[in-house]
């Protein structure tokens, strides 16, 4: 059966690269039949920074990436944070030494930096702890029998390290990527358990994607570099090793590198799909709080490195579990585009009803319209807004007299003759008593004729009376929901 996971480090919030992992992961388990579950891998404590846990639960939640399984969820094989899997993880690595596939290193933090140090003044800035430079450290590799127990007694700090093979072609076959061969003579000896007691970020998740059954490993390029070693791994514990996909980079919009945290300010664009404060106080600003719709985040997503092969561009996420497929993603970066990102918002938010788009301004933008009224009013402005909120601002003054009338269409339009015009229109609104905008239309449309007058000349002046604006929805929709005594009102202000 497939199952996947998405792993991430609570360092920080989730980028969108980290939400684009979670919803590929999502949809091809949903695609499959299968499950997806999120597993926390906090093993590294430097790097723990508090609420990011909850921020990246909550923004997946936004997002609809429901797991099965995952911390406050519960599943079979929980727990779901690696830091309270603890105590699971030394017996493998103690295992692996005893199979001769790891060896304990006693070198301190001082050798290690005191050798990197004297190999850079000779030329070589890359020194690794390898199958050759291990035989000059002090491990157990060359440290005698007896010193070595006696080290292991005497509680000296140790840790674990795989022990890397000379000259071995490792091989797999990525799904996105195709075969990958790394030679083993280009490998390190990945430290898997470290002093503090805690495995390393390869060893547990080794472990846990063993442990947790995971079928797949998809995941962001940035750990392809590490899959060798991976495959590695599970050749020592002597387990089958998952199939892999490594997805594409996100690049810039001029796909000039790769998209960074930092680059939300540059483009005046969010990067992450929630705010986050940081603990300095600095905001970091999301597509939830911008007003983005989540299926249009979501939509746009999809897009950044899959595609579905037909012309069909707007998904719901019951669309995109049905059509995602790991064969559709590309092996190049996927350039983010803000202008498109938009343009998904614009097209997400006009499938929404007008009645649920009322509820939503209700529930999350404090509109006090009674709901019969704002849906007519979001029926008015939606196709013209980009946000939910926009509707409420573009659209104030379906509630409230204009306080203000458009500069450029009063100096344009508004000529000598224009209150006499507009009086004599208010004597026909006046009379007029059936105010659909149907009637209204054919009430407009005789008057101009009668007056051997174009659209052009007395719409606008209409407009500008009833709405302050120069441009907008439907004059004769706007007179229906304003009505005969308020389009009247309005009308006066006007008028001689
Ligand atoms: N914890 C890793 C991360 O933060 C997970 C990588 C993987 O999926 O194996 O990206």
């Amino acid at each position: 059966p497939v199952r996947v996971r998405f792993a991430p480090s609570p360092t920080g919030p989730l980028h969108m690269g980290g939400v684009r992992t979670a919803l590929y992961n999502y949809l091809f388990a949903k695609k499959n039949n299968g499950t997806f579950l999120i597993r926390v891998e906090d093993t590294d404590q430097t790097r723990f920074v508090p609420g990011a846990q909850d921020y990246i639960m909550d923004a997946l939640h936004w997002c609809g990436i429901i797991p099965t399984e995952g911390p406050g969820i519960g599943g079979e094989y929980g727990p779901y944070v690696q830091s309270e899997r603890k105590e699971m993880y030394r017996p493998y690595a103690e295992g692996l030494v005893e199979n001769d596939k790891a060896y304990y290193a006693f070198d301190t933090p001082e050798e290690l930096e005191a050798v990197r140090e004297q190999a850079k003044t000779m030329g070589m800035p890359n020194w690794q702890y390898n199958s050759v430079t291990r035989m000059s450290m002090k491990n157990s590799l060359t440290l005698p029998a007896d010193e070595v127990k006696r080290k292991l007694e005497n509680g000296d700090p140790y840790v674990i390290r795989i022990k890397m093979p000379r000259n071995h072609d490792v091989r797999f076959e990525d799904m996105i990527r195709g075969w990958v061969t790394v030679n083993t003579n280009n490998l390190d000896d990945k430290v898997l358990f470290k002093s503090d007691g805690m495995p390393t970020y390869h060893l547990a998740n080794i472990v846990d994607d063993y442990l947790m059954k995971i079928s797949h490993v998809i995941r962001g390029e940035e750990w392809l570099p590490s899959a060798p070693m991976h495959v590695m791994l599970y050749e020592a514990f002597g387990w089958e090793a998952p199939r892999f996909a490594h997805l594409p980079l996100l690049l810039r919009p001029d796909g000039n590198g790769k998209l960074s945290k930092r680059d939300g300010d540059r483009l005046g664009f969010p990067v992450f799909p929630c705010d986050w404060t940081t603990a300095e106080g600095e905001l970091y600003s999301g597509y939830r709080e911008k007003g983005y719709l989540p299926q249009a985040f979501v939509n746009m997503l999809a897009f950044l490195g899959w595609n579905p092969g037909t012309t069909q561009e707007i998904f719901s996420m019951k669309e995109l579990e049905e059509s995602f497929t790991l064969e559709r993603v590309s092996k190049a970066g996927a350039k983010f585009d803000p202008e498109k990102t938009k343009w998904f918002q614009q097209q997400h938010l006009r499938a929404v009803s007008d009645e649920d788009l009322a509820q939503l301004l209700i529930d999350q933008y404090g509109a006090t319209t009674d709901k019969a009224r704002l849906t007519k009013i979001v029926h008015l402005m939606k196709e013209r807004a980009t946000f939910p909120q926009d509707i409420l601002t573009e659209g104030a003054y379906l509630l409230e007299r204009p306080a203000v009338y458009d500069e450029q269409t009063v100096s344009k339009k508004w000529k000598e003759d224009a209150p006499a015009l507009m009086g004599e229109w208010l004597q026909q609104l006046e009379t007029l008593s059936d105010y659909s905008a149907v009637s209204v239309e054919a009430a407009f449309k005789s008057f101009i004729a009668e007056k051997n007058l174009g659209i052009g000349a007395v719409l606008p002046l209409f407009r500008l009376l009833l709405t302050g604006q120069g441009a907008g929805p439907s004059m004769f929709e706007i007179t229906e929901f304003l009505g005969k005594e308020e389009a009247i009102e309005r009308m006066k202000i006007g008028s001689s």
